[in-house]
């Protein structure tokens, strides 16, 4: 079976700063990986690589088998089917819950559809089974302004669910939310991957959420790995 993602040697520099120093890692399809290190450490800068928005790296990464370039974003038709949970400040305020997640539904499609007129029973579907999935249903018409942190942060989830990802990325998906919101949030996130048969990786600051959510876990520090090992294996010391 094709790897979630394989990095080989990836190098990533800002500005003459080191970002990513040497990355090699790879995960199994289905794996719950959680990226876990301090602020700074290069969390966000490994997901975007993984989602494709990354140019000027160095090394080799392979996302869903598909290499990705270095150099250039790729064309929609070669996009490797990995979908990104934004935090939910993403969300566009002054559009109803259901033309949120109704967005996600964009990035399949090879023609952008113009004032939601291409928009299909097949889209409308996906919709709902996202919604569904995060127990939204009920909010379906609400702005987005108009919802609490938790239930904008469903929305972001549904959004990317409705692509139908193949992996699911998501950067510090539980950062601003309260503790009984992030394990509800995580336990959504994962649940749907493991209804899907899919695969996660998330980032956290927080290694009680990472050791709970995750199957594995990556230590990184000044963008270099530090440590990588089964979630029952990391300690307060790592
Ligand atoms: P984390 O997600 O773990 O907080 P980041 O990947 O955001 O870490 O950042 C890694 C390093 O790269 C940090 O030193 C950060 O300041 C730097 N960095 C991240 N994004 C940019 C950028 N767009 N321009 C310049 N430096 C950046
Ligand atoms: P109605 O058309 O009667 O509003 P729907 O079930 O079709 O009922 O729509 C439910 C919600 O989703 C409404 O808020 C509507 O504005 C929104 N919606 C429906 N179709 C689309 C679409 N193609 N694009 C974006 N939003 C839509």
């Amino acid at each position: 079976m094709t790897a979630a993602f394989t990095l080989n040697a990836v190098s990533h520099h800002f500005d003459g700063a080191a970002a990513l120093r040497e990355v090699s890692l790879s995960a199994a399809p289905g794996e719950r990986v959680a990226l876990l290190g301090p602020s700074g450490a290069g969390k966000s800068t490994l997901l975007a690589l993984l989602d494709g928005r990354l140019r000027g790296w160095r090394g080799e990464a392979e996302v869903l088998g598909v290499p990705l370039s270095a150099t250039h974003a790729p064309p929609r038709e070669q996009r490797t089917g990995a979908g990104f949970i934004f935090q939910e400040f993403a969300l566009v305020d002054r559009l109803t819950v259901y033309q949120n997640v109704m967005n996600g539904r964009l990035s399949r499609m090879r023609i952008w559809p113009s004032l939601w007129g291409r928009f299909g029973e097949h889209d409308h579907l996906k919709t709902a089974a996202a919604l569904d999935d995060t127990g939204l249903s009920d909010l379906a018409r609400r702005r987005a302004d108009q919802l609490s942190g938790g239930q904008r942060q469903r929305v972001a989830i549904a959004r990317c669910l409705a692509q139908d990802p193949r992996l699911i990325l998501a950067d510090e998906p539980v950062s601003n939310l309260d503790p009984a919101h992030a394990e509800r949030i995580l336990g959504l996130i994962t649940g749907a991957a493991d209804k899907r048969g899919i695969g996660v990786i998330f980032s956290s600051h927080q290694p009680d959420l990472a050791r709970r959510f995750a199957d594995r876990i990556v230590g990184l520090r000044a963008g270099a790995v530090q440590f990588d090992k089964p979630s029952a294996q990391v300690t307060s010391d790592d």
